[in-house]
């Protein structure tokens, strides 16, 4: 006769209401450290509950590795190609239009984003209404409005020049329900590749003192590296883009450990689609040369032990090609598996949610990604090969059949 246990597990593969155990069984299952073979893993109310062994009922997934599901930390997803909407009312049309970028960034097997900027609060409605179930996506930890400077026309929400000013717009920020700030640090951006400070040192610093008192984290934008040493000097947890930095930069952000997201990728995404994008002729030049800059710049931080964490800077058309960035990670010098502890363990750090996020562990909460092929020999196989996720329990895509 059948256990009781047993038999509800039985009765688990046919119907799974939500909080009940189910198991799904894979060839590998890379936790984040290590690989098990032939492993199950065990998944009841959101959450992880056992990885190892398969004992009893599973859902077949045998032709897959399972990976933690990714971590995007810098994406736009409320930048959408055309909003026709009037001006007044675009933030409410952008969250519908945003849609999409969720859905195509989830296929990737992406199931976490730190979104570094958005207008009109729409990233926070997002984030929300995933949350809730109504739209699905990743999970968002979202900035608002990305601080800047004044330039040159009416000034927007998110300006701000002197220190009170800085105070006055990162508390605004927290004030909205913003996770992470966000602040532009330099020039550059799409078709614009100079790198020019904008904010001061001190600036810089008040932001990053102001995030920290309220228990924020601040991501800083520079192209340049002028913006570089003062952003790693000022406390801020992430330096974005960061090309050409000097070793007493690189030296710094090791000591201070400073996560580096070089989003190496987004300008390879400008140069293929120049064209559509409306940029000028010849602008591709700019971006190449850029590329270059900025993957060697990446292979000094990584020789001298930087962190790195995965950031596409993802806006428009590029959402589904979110984890290309880990290509440019392996040619600039990391392993396969580098790469992907860049997607999931070091951005659940750069979070402050490495204890639920991250890994597959017992009681990480249930984001999986299951590519075909093994993505620790080819690290294609996590960028192209994704066919089957799971988030918070839940699974939201299946291409496994
Ligand atoms: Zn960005």
């Amino acid at each position: 006769m059948l256990k009781p246990a047993s038999l509800l597990a039985l009765i688990c593969i046919v119907f799974c209401p939500d909080g009940r155990a189910a198991s799904y069984h894979f060839a590998a299952v890379w936790d984040g450290a290590k690989v098990w073979k032939d492993a199950c893993v065990t998944v009841e109310g959101g959450r992880i509950t056992a990885v190892g062994t398969c004992s009893g009922p599973a859902t077949d997934l045998t032709r897959y590795t399972a990976i933690p599901g990714m971590i995007d930390v810098h994406t736009h997803l409320t930048y959408v190609m055309e909003n026709r909407v009037a001006q007044a009312a675009r933030g409410a049309a952008t969250v519908f239009l945003s849609q999409s970028n969720a859905r195509k960034t989830l296929e990737c097997g992406v199931t976490t984003v730190r979104d570094l900027g958005a207008s009109d609060y729409a990233d926070i409605a997002l984030r929300d209404l995933i949350a809730q179930g109504q739209i699905a996506g990743p999970r968002m930890f979202v900035a608002g409005y990305g601080l800047m400077v004044t330039r040159g026309r009416t000034p927007t929400p998110n300006t701000a020049d002197g220190v009170a000013e800085v105070l006055r717009v990162v508390r605004q920020q927290v004030g909205a329900g913003a996770d992470v700030i966000k602040m532009y640090g330099s020039t550059g951006s799409g078709r614009d590749v100079t790198g020019f400070q904008t904010f001061t040192f001190e600036e810089m610093k008040a932001a990053a003192d102001a995030a920290h008192a309220l228990g924020k984290r601040i991501a800083i934008h520079t192209y340049g590296p002028d913006g570089a040493r003062d952003a790693v000097r000022a406390g801020a947890d992430s330096v974005e883009h960061a090309t050409d930095m000097d070793d007493a930069t690189i030296a710094e952000m090791v000591r201070r450990k400073t996560f580096y997201v070089p989003t190496i990728d987004h300008n390879r995404y400008y140069v293929d689609n120049a064209g559509p994008l409306g940029f000028p002729a010849g602008a591709a030049v700019g971006l190449n040369a850029y590329i270059g800059r900025n993957l060697e710049t990446a292979r000094k931080a990584l020789r001298a032990g930087v962190r790195f964490a995965m950031g596409s800077d993802v806006v428009y058309t590029m959402f589904g090609e979110n984890t290309r960035e880990l290509g440019w990670f392996v040619k600039a010098g990391m392993t396969p598996e580098q790469a992907l502890r860049a997607a999931t363990i070091n951005g659940a750090e750069l979070l402050g949610m490495q204890d639920s996020l991250g890994a597959l562990r017992p009681g990480m909460l249930a984001d999986i990604a299951a590519v075909e092929g093994d993505p620790l020999a080819d690290i294609e196989v996590a960028i192209r090969k994704v066919r089957w996720v799971m988030k918070g329990g839940e699974i939201v895509i299946d291409h496994s059949k």
